[in-house]
């Protein structure tokens, strides 16, 4: 396993669309170790292949609390099959946008169809801080990210801080 990069906005390869992964072999299996050890060790709760640099519609996550056991799982060419009417609101964050937060409205639950490491589909109901989780690392293979749905007088504001800091420390 190998920790990798984090990429961080403004950069543009977190707006790029990630294909769709044909097999699910031993390749895949590396890529989610590797971003299962990104994940863990930024600390975060989720991470999207398009983070990284890779891609490909894939994502890692664990929503289990502090002091339960580890919960690492990974969806492979997800796609949102239902969501409900009823919206909750969770306050987002995101490894590619360090330190900010902010709250965002979204169905509170959602059925999602995926494809597990061994490549077997699978569809899973998901409420509460899972189903917020599912939405944010699945927009992030639609090169979307959770300020998206903010003001475009706050998102401007992150973007320029960002933007600021990439100059600082010569990444963009
Ligand atoms: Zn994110």
């Amino acid at each position: 396993m190998t920790k990798r990069d984090i990429i961080i906005i403004p950069d543009p390869v977190l707006r790029e669309v990630c294909k769709p992964i044909v097999t699910v072999d031993a390749d895949i299996r590396a890529l989610a170790d590797d971003m299962l050890e990104t994940m863990y060790a930024a600390p975060g709760i989720g991470l999207a292949a398009s983070q990284i640099g890779v891609l490909q519609r894939m994502f890692v996550l664990d929503v289990a609390k502090e002091d339960a056991p580890k919960d690492p799982m990974v969806f492979i060419n997800p796609e949102i099959t239902w969501e409900s009417e009823e919206l909750s609101v969770y306050q987002e964050g995101c490894l590619s946008i360090p330190e900010y937060y902010e709250d965002v409205e979204r169905p509170a639950m959602v059925r999602v169809k995926y494809q597990d490491i061994d490549g077997q589909q699978q569809e899973i109901e998901a409420g509460g801080l899972l189903a917020t989780c599912i939405q944010h690392e699945l927009d992030h293979l639609n090169g979307k990210l959770f300020i998206d749905y903010l003001s475009k007088l706050k998102r401007d504001r992150v973007m320029k801080k960002f933007s600021k800091l990439a100059k600082q420390t010569g990444k963009l």
